[in-house]
């Protein structure tokens, strides 16, 4: 005789702009079939679809009435379920950032667990299963013995118990790589020696332009699973990565801002290199801080985090002195030999540059190459020039979708623009009054290098920006050739500015940084800082030993020399620009003082936009929270969408958010005519 047959409601979460969860019922297939727990994922009935859910938990039974509950359709339990943790940190980014559940948590899991067939999944597990790290290979690298300082810094993290955040202050080329080495090392052994399964997260900024941090970390730990998780790895190595860290078999995780939600079942420690970087912001979708998440993620597990920087974000250092995170400082290079590079500003209203270069930059350029040394520009703009213009009307070249300008690009021929991809042919004649001797305006990375060509035909040049590496593997293949000596000048934008340990590098040139000095946006100051920091980071990496090498300098070419940034920048004083800049931030009441939110709205018409961010201010009494005017954003239309944004502000973390929930529910239920979102701790405003 059959027993009575199984059943239990479940609360589900589905991937819906829908702030609820759902009952479903489940009904046993067989007699052992055994009853899903929450963490579990199910494929769900949904309206006439079928999706994939998130079971947050199982209930006694359901308001629903019971003919209309729905039954699962099917439950994966093959994979063993997600954890409460995992959940918690789910609804916690759900609940700061103001999205559904199901929102959150299932766009973050690979797509190869959000499909309808499970072949994949199961093809997926049996070879992670299979897996294995072939114990007793011997790690091949020498461990370079720590300097007092990283002694102290390494030995402060693991002398931690439960949560502790380190801000990991290091100037560039000090040596932070071998401490986040150390300390995983130790963390990891540490727990096994207890008995206990341990993984690490170790997060970086982009993972193509830090292939040096995933090639040590691979070289140090050979007996370790140590597996990526980014945007650019294939379906099906993204899921066995995550299914490899989801059942723990994984010891090392490296990843990107995503990693941050992926699910660690051991995890003992995070650490964030390049905590300041800005692409730890997601811009799109849910649009998180990584760092952020992953400062309340260590907290929650009580686990150490370690967050590295030569520039610290504001945050974090406000963060440093009011006690919260401890700072661990790292002064010196680390390798032998190795010099901090001297900075020098050129001051161009004394030394004129023509086609861009100053006569100080030229001849420090000449003397690279005839040192056989290799020299790297920063231009942070693509194209061979932002704008086109004629001289005979006044004509320029405007995107005609875009309040912005169509960039000229001369090898591909094209006049593109950046925000709306538009592609036109570059116009033989002035299209108003036919004109043929159309001219360029100002200058991008394509033009320095067509100079570079005619000023020193000898030389090796490389341009290595977003289109010189479209294609897969380019910028892999580019930096390799620099870094084999192939290269004597490298010229680009910021993608030259990061991770990489170019060993023959003695001038860095900085060609025109000052249109950030004035920028609108209260953060470009920063921003500009920290990159500074960094490119100017890429020289003196190594001492360069032969007789006559020249000492490794940075020449930034300024018509503002005395600027309080640049002076900081001379005398590699972080420290004196954060205090300042943080000061500057208290007085005028901006965060990290201060918390933000950002309503957007998109319409056809600039006035819908507006007029919508207007009623949304005046919705609700919003105690200790100001809302600003709405207005037209800076690039207000962008393929023909014309786009407006409402600025919250307030002293308190705590009222915004208790305003912003029930203002959400309130704008949802708007029947507005037009495409919102809300970005909580927005960065570009
Ligand atoms: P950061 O991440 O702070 O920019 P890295 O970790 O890349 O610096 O280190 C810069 C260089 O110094 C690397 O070549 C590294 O091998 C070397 N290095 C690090 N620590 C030591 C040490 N204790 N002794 C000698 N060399 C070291
Ligand atoms: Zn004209
Ligand atoms: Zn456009």
């Amino acid at each position: 005789m059959a027993g009575p047959v199984r059943s239990q409601v479940l609360s589900v979460v589905l991937d819906a702009p829908l702030d609820t969860a759902f009952d479903y019922l489940w009904v046993a297939s067989s007699e052992t079939e055994q009853s899903p727990q929450p963490g579990q994922l199910v494929l769900a009935p949904f309206g006439r679809r079928q999706t994939i859910g998130l079971v947050i938990a199982v209930k006694g039974s359901s308001e629903v009435e019971p003919g209309k509950l729905r039954e699962l359709l099917q439950v994966r339990g093959q994979m063993p379920a997600l954890s409460g943790d995992w959940i918690a940190l789910c609804r916690f980014a759900a609940e700061y950032y103001q999205r559904p559940l199901g929102e959150v948590a299932l766009p973050s899991l690979p797509k190869g667990l959000r499909t309808e067939s499970t072949v994949a999944l199961d093809r997926a597990l049996k070879k992670v299963v299979q897996a294995q790290p072939q114990p007793g290979a011997e790690s091949g690298v020498q461990r370079p013995k720590l300097n007092t300082e990283q002694q102290t810094a390494v030995d402060a993290i693991l002398r931690a118990e439960g949560y502790q955040a380190h801000l990991l202050f290091g100037v560039t080329g000090s040596g932070k790589t071998e401490v986040y080495l150390h300390v995983t090392e130790r963390v990891l052994q540490r727990e096994r020696d207890a008995g206990r399964q341990a993984q690490v997260l170790i997060m970086v900024p982009e993972i193509n332009l830090t292939p040096q941090l995933e090639a040590s970390v691979r070289a140090r730990f050979p007996t370790l699973q140590v597996v990526s998780l980014h945007s650019q790895l294939a379906e099906g190595e993204r899921l066995r990565h995550w299914l490899a860290a989801h059942i723990g078999s994984a010891d090392i995780v490296l990843g990107t801002r995503l990693a941050v939600l992926s699910s660690m079942p051991h995890l003992k420690m995070i650490i964030i290199d390049e905590e300041h970087d800005p692409s730890y912001k997601q811009q799109e979708g849910l649009r998180y801080s990584a760092r952020d998440l992953a400062v309340w993620r260590a907290h929650q597990q009580q686990i150490p985090m370690v967050l590295g920087s030569a520039t610290p974000s504001a945050e974090s250092w406000l963060h440093v002195s009011t006690g919260r995170y401890q700072r661990l400082t790292l002064t010196q290079r680390a390798a032998k030999n190795a010099q901090l590079p001297k900075v020098r500003v050129i001051d161009t209203e004394i030394n004129k540059a023509t086609d861009g270069f100053s006569p100080p930059l030229l001849a420090a350029l000449k003397s690279r190459l005839e040192r056989g040394e290799q020299s790297l520009l920063f231009l942070n703009r693509r194209g061979y020039a932002p704008v086109m213009h004629c001289d005979a009307c006044g004509w320029i070249s405007n995107c005609r979708r875009c309040t912005a300008f169509m960039v000229l690009h001369k090898p591909e021929r094209r006049l593109r623009c950046h925000h709306c991809s538009l592609e036109l042919r570059i116009p033989s004649a002035c299209p108003t009054c036919g004109n043929v001797d159309l001219q360029p305006l100002g200058r991008g990375t394509q033009r320095v290098e067509e100079y570079l060509q005619q000023a020193f035909p000898e030389a090796r040049v490389m341009r290595i920006d977003a289109d010189s590496t479209r294609r897969k593997g380019s910028a892999q293949a580019a930096f390799d050739a620099v870094h084999r000596g192939d290269v004597d000048i490298l010229l680009g934008t910021q993608m030259v500015a990061k991770g990489h340990d170019f060993q023959r590098l003695t001038l860095v040139g900085v060609l025109n940084p000052d249109t950030a000095l004035f920028s609108q946006d209260y953060r470009a100051g920063e921003r500009l800082f920290a990159q500074l920091m960094q490119v100017a980071g890429r020289a003196g990496r190594a001492a360069v030993n032969h007789d006559g090498a020249s000492q490794s300098e940075v020449l930034i070419q300024t018509r503002y020399p005395q600027h309080p940034l640049y002076q900081a920048l001379l005398a590699h004083d972080y420290k004196g620009f954060a205090d300042t800049m943080l000061a500057e931030r208290r007085s005028a009441n901006l965060p990290p003082y201060s918390f933000q939110a950002l309503l957007r709205a998109e319409a056809k018409t600039l006035q819908l936009a507006l007029d919508f961010l207007a009623q949304a201010r005046t919705l609700m009494p919003h105690p200790g929270v100001s809302i600003n005017d709405p207005v037209p954003m800076t690039i207000t239309r962008v393929a023909g969408i014309e786009r407006a944004q409402l600025l919250l502000e307030s002293t308190s973390r705590a009222q915004l958010q208790a305003f912003l929930r029930p203002w959400m529910q309130a704008l949802r239920s708007l029947k507005a005519r037009v495409n919102w979102m809300l970005e909580v701790d927005p960065i570009d405003i």
